[in-house]
């Protein structure tokens, strides 16, 4: 999970670089803040991403107080080797005002939420979680759930031809869940049908 930190400039930043923290599946960008050799060392040993804290003056384990941890993913380190990318899984809101990211709640990328959503669907089916409408449609098995794709499938097209848009995204939404559903049903992801659709535009 790391990529040559042997590489890194430390003394370009008289021993502190900057460290982006990036959310591993929506590529949120959650914060930024520095990191000497020790911190870097301490993200390692640890699993959880530790800066040096300019205004504490020591090292700060992001969620040590309030549990918000950043689980660490992988690290990288850029063309010129003097900052660091940190990809992540946020255990809570990483920014203390609240918010998922330090600069606000709207920087996920607009399709950001699937990814999440394709791992959510893999966490419940590994789960089975009583009560969960997910845990109720993988219990129904294969043919259930293809048969609600199916139906989802013919409510998105009416609702394309004859309702609004509201009743559209909504059709269409309910088509996305069940899909995720149905290849994790098979063992597939959404994420493998994505690659499908990455390679046939790559083969272009
Ligand atoms: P935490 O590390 O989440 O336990 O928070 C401890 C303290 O660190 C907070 O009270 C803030 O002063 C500071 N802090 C927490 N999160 C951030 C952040 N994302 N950026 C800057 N400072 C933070
Ligand atoms: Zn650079
Ligand atoms: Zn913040
Ligand atoms: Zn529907």
């Amino acid at each position: 999970i790391q990529t040559d930190l042997a590489r890194l400039d430390w003394p370009k930043g008289d021993g502190l670089l900057p460290a982006v923290v990036q959310h591993w599946l929506t590529g949120e960008v959650l914060m930024l803040g520095y990191m000497n050799a020790d911190a870097l060392a301490e993200t390692q040993r640890s699993g959880h991403v530790t800066f040096w804290s300019r205004s504490k003056q020591r090292l700060w384990t992001k969620g040590e107080s309030s549990g918000h941890v950043l689980a660490l993913k992988s690290i990288r380190v850029d063309c010129d080797a003097d900052t660091l990318l940190l990809q992540a899984e946020p255990h809570g809101p990483t920014c203390h005002n609240g918010t998922s990211s330090c600069f606000g709640d709207d920087v996920r990328p607009p399709l950001g939420f699937l990814a999440e959503l394709d791992v959510l669907v893999a966490r419940r089916d590994a789960d089975r979680p009583q009560g969960s409408y997910t845990t109720r449609l993988f219990e129904g098995g294969v043919r259930r759930i293809a048969q609600k794709v199916g139906e989802e499938g013919v409510e998105t097209a009416l609702a394309a031809v004859a309702q609004g848009e509201k009743e559209l995204l909504g059709e269409a939404a309910d088509l996305l869940f069940h899909l995720v559903v149905l290849l994790r049903a098979r063992g597939l992801s959404l994420a493998d049908a994505a690659g499908v659709l990455e390679r046939r535009h790559a083969a272009r």
